[in-house]
């Protein structure tokens, strides 16, 4: 029992069912064959909610015998029988049994793992993308937390056991939430906006290819695949596809993607917008790009609750800090911005970012916000990327402050006045 799962070695999960399916199986064994004996030797025993009682049921019956320990060895024994060694970690010492049938319960690996399953036309591949991140084990999901069933495909949604391990009444369950899912999805696309989570959102990207260098960084970096490409190389939208996330947005060099209600027009006159002092008044101007999925409701809830945000920081909201183009960054620094700070959801092992890896897109963008800084001859320390939780209000209030107390170890940044 727990066969190699629950094991870094092996499979990091716990797969949910096996415990139960050991004991079903030791159960029917001794209704077919009274006299059958069944030994269940598990690593641990996990039995949610009601099954607890189906647990102690096999527990009464002296015919099952349950023990915590490790199968150190599985060998041939007399008769024809199997000789199992266990290091039974309960009384510390080592058993024997011998027995006529050795059963592995062995942990669930989804189909997706291994193979791509579906036959998609996606620039970036056939199947459902789910190694990348490394945090879902090869199940279809993209985010535990705040999307269940949404595969990073959308419209394709991910019920049972490639969604989580599972048993078939949970599938059952879970198959009820894909569906509904899959329902708004129809309603979104009939109405001609955005899925989850920009529902109200009827905008799309629009590019101007005539200004397209075929870099290809929209159409590899889209975390949905939303973008093909023609034979030249120039993106090919999929406007169904699209969860106007504003990663491409983000991505582009040429500053050719837009969004009627998201443009590089729009974020550069807010930029453009804030009264900057002369040179030499000490005053500080600090820009915070914000993620309006969990760092910017931290900071609203911050002003619900009175807490104090620097007056030096003007705030940006953005869609993702995947959709912050590193041309901001060079037209806030040339406005006289002192620092900025991009502010998204976590990336990482304890990923939450909403759009799967905008704020680690963003992390991976600074070594390009680098070279800009280098160019003004500007330290690369005043661009800084963190990340919060949508709950951690203090920590987002304490990141702000932080590094506006750390700005005030710099020089006013000379292009003030410019
Ligand atoms: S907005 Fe997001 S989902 Fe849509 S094409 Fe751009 S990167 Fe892809
Ligand atoms: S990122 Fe911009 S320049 Fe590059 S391929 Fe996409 S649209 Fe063209």
């Amino acid at each position: 029992q727990c066969a190699g799962q629950r094991d870094e070695n092996h499979l990091p999960y716990c797969s949910g069912y096996c415990c139960l399916a050991s004991l079903k199986q030791a159960k029917y064994i001794r209704e077919a064959d009274p006299e059958a004996k069944a030994f269940i030797i598990y690593d641990h025993m996990r039995t949610m909610g009601i099954y607890e009682n189906f647990y102690k049921t096999l527990q009464d019956d002296p015919g099952v015998f349950l023990t915590k320990g490790k199968v150190v060895e599985v060998s041939e024994g007399e008769d024809g029988k199997v000789k199992v060694i266990v290091d039974e970690t309960l009384l510390g010492e080592k058993l024997e049994i011998n027995v006529d049938l050795v059963v592995l319960a062995i942990g669930m690996v989804p189909v997706t793992a291994e193979e791509p399953v579906l036959n998609l036309e996606y620039r970036q591949g056939p199947g459902l993308p789910t190694d990348e991140l490394e945090l879902f084990y090869g199940y279809a999901d993209s985010n535990y937390v705040c999307f269940p069933y949404e595969t990073r495909r959308t419209g394709i949604y991910a019920a049972g056991a490639i969604h989580q391990p599972m048993t078939i009444a949970q599938a059952i369950e879970d198959a009820r939430g894909a569906a509904l899912k899959a329902i708004q999805c129809l309603v979104a696309i009939e109405e001609g906006h955005a899925v989850h989570p920009r529902t109200w959102d009827f905008a799309y990207p629009e590019f101007d290819l005539k200004m397209c260098t075929q870099c290809k960084r929209c159409t590899e970096e889209c975390p949905f695949g939303a973008l093909n490409e023609d034979e030249a190389g120039n993106p090919l939208p999929n406007i169904t596809r699209c969860r106007r996330c504003g990663t491409c947005f983000g991505a582009c060099p040429q500053r050719i993607i837009n969004f009627k209600d998201y443009s590089i027009e729009m974020v550069g006159n807010m930029i453009k917008a804030t009264e900057m002092p002369e040179q030499g008044y000490g005053l500080y101007r600090l820009m915070a790009f914000v993620c309006e999925n969990d760092a910017l409701p931290a900071l609203d809830m911050a002003a619900y609750q009175k807490k104090n945000i620097p007056v030096s920081f003007r705030i940006i909201p953005v869609r993702c800090l995947g959709a912050v183009n590193v041309s901001f960054v060079k037209d806030a620094m040339s406005k006289g911005y002192d620092g900025i700070l991009l502010l998204g959801c976590k990336y990482g092992e304890n990923y939450q970012c909403h759009f799967i890896k905008g704020s680690e897109l963003a992390n991976r963008r600074m070594e390009n916000v680098a070279e800009t800084l280098q160019q003004l001859a500007l330290e690369q320390e005043r661009v800084t990327l963190h990340t919060v939780a949508i709950d951690e209000v203090e920590e987002a209030v304490k990141k702000l402050n932080e590094f506006n107390e750390e700005m005030k170890g710099f020089e006013e940044n000379p292009f003030k006045g410019w």
